[in-house]
C-alpha cells in the first residue's frame, strides 16, 4: 500500500533529485538472487531483460556471465568489461595459448545474424548459440572450425502469456528438434563442432513445463554426442508478482538438471558444464518505477490517477497485460496507517493512446486496482519492474527515456541519465529541397 523507501532511501529525496519518471533498482535484491542461484556452475545472465551497463557489471562482479541477442548487446557487454571472445584483446587467456575462456562470458543467441552482428561475433570470436539451420552454413563461411550451441525447439514451450511462449512449432524460436541430423550435417561441412545444447521454452514459465525440458534435451544430446560440453536449461524462471505468487523450488529445479548432467556425464565419459540462463529472476523484483501523480479524475463511476510515466517508460501490461504492484508514496514523507482507506482506482499514463493503462488484463480489460487515497502530487511507485521494464521502453509521444538510479552500497547511484529531448531526434534530418 505504502513505499516510502527503496533500499533505505526515501522515495520523496530519490523523486527530487532525479526527477520522474525514475527507475531504480535495489542492488541488495539483484544479489540475493544471484545467491539463489548458487548451485548452478554457470549463471547466465540474459541481458535483454534490463541491460543497463552498470547492471552488468555488477552481476559480472558475482561471477555472472551473459547471454547478448544484438550486436548492441555484445558491445554493451564489452563496455561493462565482459571478454567477448578468444580474439578479444582483453582476453588474456586466450593469449597464453589456451583455448578460448571455457565459460564464454557471453554467448550470442538468436535466430538470425544480422551483418552487425556476424561482424562482431567474427571479429572477437564470439560463441554463437544458433536458433536456425542458416546460421550454421552463414557462421560456417566466416568461422570455418567454429564450435556452437544449438538452441533447439523441443516441439513445445509455455509462457506467462502466448507472446512469452518459445517453444512448439507456433514459435519462431530454435532448430526444430526433428532437423537435429540435417544440422549435425551442415556443421560437419564446414567443420564446425557442436559443443553445446540449449532449450528455453518460455518466459514466466512453470516447474511442470520446465521440468520437461530435462527430458526433451536429453534425447537431443544423445544424438548429439560426445562432442557436447556445455548442456543450458536456457531461463524462463518465473518472478512472483503477485503477493499469492510462490517462489518456484530451485533446489528440486537444480536437482532435476544435475541428475540429467550425470546420466549424459556417464555415457559421455568426461564432464559437462550445466548452465542456466535467467532474465527477469536475477532483476524484476530489484527495479521500481517512480512515476509523480498528476491528475486525479473521475469519469462516471471511474475514478482515474494518471501518472507521468507510459508505457513509453513500461511496456509489460499494455502488451502482456501484466499485473505490477503498486504502492503510494507522500509528499510528507510519512506513511499513512496501515488501515488506511483505499479506493478503487484505474492507473493510466500520458500518452495519447487509450491502451497507455497499467491496470489492464491482456486483451486490454481495464481493471481497478485498490490503492490509498492519494493526492496530486505523490507518488506512485510500481515494483517489480526491473526486468523487462526500461529495457523495453521508447520514445513514443517523444518522451524522453527515463533515468536509472541504482541503490549501490546504501547509496543512490545515477547510471543513466534522464534523455536530453533534443536527443530524441538528433538522428533525423530534413532534405535540402524541403528547406528551400
Ligand atoms: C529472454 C531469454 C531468456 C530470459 O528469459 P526470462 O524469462 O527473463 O528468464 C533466456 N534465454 C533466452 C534465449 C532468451 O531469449
Amino acid at each position: 500500500m505504502w513505499q516510502q523507501e527503496i533500499g533505505g532511501v526515501p522515495v520523496r529525496d530519490l523523486a527530487q533529485q532525479f526527477g520522474t519518471p525514475l527507475y531504480v533498482y535495489d542492488e541488495q535484491l539483484i544479489l540475493q538472487r544471484i545467491q539463489d542461484l548458487a548451485q548452478f556452475e554457470v549463471v547466465r545472465y540474459a541481458q535483454k531483460a534490463c541491460s543497463n551497463i552498470a547492471i552488468l557489471r555488477l552481476v559480472q562482479q558475482q561471477g555472472v556471465v551473459v547471454d547478448a541477442v544484438s550486436a548492441g548487446e555484445l558491445l554493451r557487454a564489452q563496455a561493462a568489461g565482459f571478454v567477448l571472445g578468444p580474439h578479444d584483446p582483453a582476453n588474456k587467456l586466450a593469449k597464453d595459448g589456451s583455448a578460448a575462456d571455457p565459460h564464454h562470458q557471453v554467448v550470442y543467441t538468436a535466430d538470425i545474424f544480422d551483418s552487425e552482428a556476424l561482424d562482431l561475433v567474427a571479429k572477437y570470436g564470439v560463441h554463437c548459440n544458433l536458433g536456425s539451420p542458416d546460421m550454421i552454413n552463414q557462421l560456417g563461411e566466416r568461422c570455418p572450425g567454429a564450435r556452437v550451441t544449438l538452441r533447439i525447439n523441443p516441439g513445445f514451450g509455455h509462457g506467462h502469456s502466448q507472446k512469452t511462449n518459445t517453444g512448439g512449432a507456433q514459435s519462431k524460436h530454435g532448430i526444430w528438434h526433428e532437423q537435429v541430423p540435417d544440422c549435425l550435417q551442415r556443421a560437419a561441412r564446414f567443420g564446425i563442432k557442436v559443443s553445446g545444447l540449449h532449450m528455453h521454452i518460455g518466459s514466466g514459465t512453470d516447474m511442470e513445463h520446465l521440468s520437461q525440458v530435462c527430458g526433451a534435451l536429453e534425447k537431443v544430446a544423445t544424438q548429439v554426442g560426445p562432442s557436447l560440453t556445455t548442456i543450458s536449461a536456457g531461463g524462463g524462471l518465473p518472478t512472483p508478482y503477485r503477493s499469492d505468487d510462490t517462489r518456484i523450488n530451485l533446489d528440486d529445479y537444480f536437482q532435476l538438471w544435475d541428475a540429467t548432467r550425470r546420466r549424459l556425464q556417464d555415457q559421455f565419459g568426461h564432464p559437462l558444464l550445466l548452465e542456466v540462463e535467467p532474465g527477469r529472476y536475477l532483476v524484476a523484483e530489484s527495479g521500481y518505477l517512480i512515476t509523480e501523480i498528476r491528475t486525479i479524475k473521475e469519469m462516471g463511476s471511474n475514478r482515474f490517477y494518471l501518472v507521468d510515466a507510459g508505457f513509453n517508460n513500461l511496456a509489460r501490461p499494455i502488451l502482456y497485460g501484466a499485473y505490477h504492484p503498486m504502492a503510494i508514496a507522500t509528499q510528507e514523507g510519512k506513511a499513512g496507517p496501515a488501515n488506511v482507506p483505499t479506493q478503487p482506482v484505474v492507473v493510466g499514463g500520458p500518452l495519447c493512446e487509450s491502451g497507455d493503462i497499467f491496470t489492464q488484463t491482456e486483451g486490454g480489460f481495464v481493471q481497478h486496482r485498490d490503492l490509498p487515497v492519494a493526492k496530486v502530487g505523490d507518488w506512485l511507485v510500481i515494483q517489480c519492474a526491473g526486468a523487462y521494464g526500461h529495457a523495453m521502453s521508447s520514445n513514443y509521444n517523444s518522451k524522453p527515456l527515463a533515468a536509472e538510479v541504482l541503490i549501490h552500497q546504501g547509496k543512490p547511484c545515477l547510471i543513466r541519465s534522464r534523455q536530453d529531448l533534443r536527443q530524441i531526434f538528433a538522428d533525423e534530418q530534413i532534405p535540402a529541397t524541403l528547406l528551400n
